[in-house]
């Protein structure tokens, strides 16, 4: 649905985007992350053929953002960071307006307002003035007026920035509810966010895109190995942990095991594997067989954040606190 081929933007002597290329399938939802001054905003506005690219081609729904740009905007809906509100027109007028503004036609513009103010929850706003709703009531008519004509794609950016907890849960809710129908690209700074919403991530850094994959795998591809968390006890409870451990150092494909702590007569471990293996059903069936009692067994993985860190921290020479 979206394909980026060597993009590159420069804004006289800055390069706010360097060279990147991603693929997103249709219907999936793609968190676009990276910090702040990443080239995030600009990539976005580079899709939206709000401006050219310097160097590179994009396809957007199979029509090129140089060639076709027309037939490119009739297929995105675009939220900014700032929605696009006029503050003195009701809701109900304002996506009217907009409505015929892209293009929908006279005849269908009434069902596809109602479909929109249904699936962006707004129907007890629908006759105030914008100026009078809360930020999060406007980042949903923001959200309405982006696919008011249907899009086949979505570009938002940074669309819970600003919002109360409460209201960030609920626009996450909607944008997840738009997947399916709609192929989604979310920027955003907030690592959680790609957790929660997203399937794939986009990673970029300066410009430089750092990582593309599902968020899966890229967590499974930057451990290498698997880290599995092991809690086991005896039934009178007097189990020595050292027994323990020597028992899973033994097991086929583990490298490491790591005592965590004892809680109610349970002993925890983390135990690593070499790379590619999987050691979760022999640690099991030592356990077992040794005759203890196996609480939990499960991989655990890095966080998003634990990764971001992991790929970005080769290039920060901004801190400079240990320049000598
Ligand atoms: P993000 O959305 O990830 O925060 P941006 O795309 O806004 O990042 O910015 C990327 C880089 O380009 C930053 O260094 C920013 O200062 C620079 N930049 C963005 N817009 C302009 C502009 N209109 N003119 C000059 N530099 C810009």
């Amino acid at each position: 649905m979206i394909r980026v081929e060597g993009l590159t933007k420069r804004y006289a002597r800055t390069v706010a985007v360097d060279n990147i290329s991603f693929e997103v399938e249709k219907g999936q939802i793609v968190g676009f992350l990276g910090p702040n001054g990443a080239g995030k905003t600009t990539t976005m506005r580079v899709l939206t053929c709000f401006m050219p690219p310097t160097a590179g081609s994009a396809r957007v729904a199979g029509f090129d953002i140089m060639q076709q740009p027309l037939e490119v905007k009739k297929r995105i809906g675009y939220l900014p960071e700032t929605p696009p509100l006029y503050p003195e027109m009701e809701v109900i007028e304002y996506l009217n307006f907009v409505g015929r503004l892209k293009g929908v036609s006279k005849a269908a513009l009434k069902a596809r307002i109602d479909e929109v103010i249904e699936r962006c929850a707004i129907g007890d706003v629908r006759t105030k003035l914008i100026s009078k709703l809360s930020r999060g009531y406007r980042q949903r008519v923001g959200l309405a007026q982006a696919i008011i004509h249907n899009p086949d794609v979505l570009i938002l950016d940074e669309p819970t920035a600003g919002l109360d907890p409460k209201q960030i849960n609920e626009t996450r809710k909607l944008i997840k509810n738009l997947a399916g129908s709609h192929t989604i690209i979310l920027s955003t700074h907030i690592l959680p966010e790609v957790e929660q919403t997203c399937q794939q991530v986009v990673i970029i850094h300066r410009g430089r895109l750092v990582a593309t994959d599902s968020v899966d795998s890229l967590t499974h591809r930057l451990r290498g190995s698997e880290t599995v968390a092991v809690e086991v006890a005896s039934s009178n409870g007097d189990l020595d942990p050292a027994r323990i451990q020597e028992r899973l150092e033994q097991v086929d494909g583990v490298t490491r095991v790591m005592f965590r702590e004892t809680k109610a007569s349970r002993h925890r471990f983390e135990v690593e594997s070499a790379q590619g293996r999987s050691v979760r059903s022999d640690v099991a069936r030592s356990v077992v067989q040794a005759g203890w009692d196996l609480y939990e067994l499960h991989a655990s993985s890095l966080s998003l954040e634990e990764i971001f860190l992991q790929l970005t921290a080769t290039d920060q020479p901004e801190t400079g606190a240990t320049a000598q």
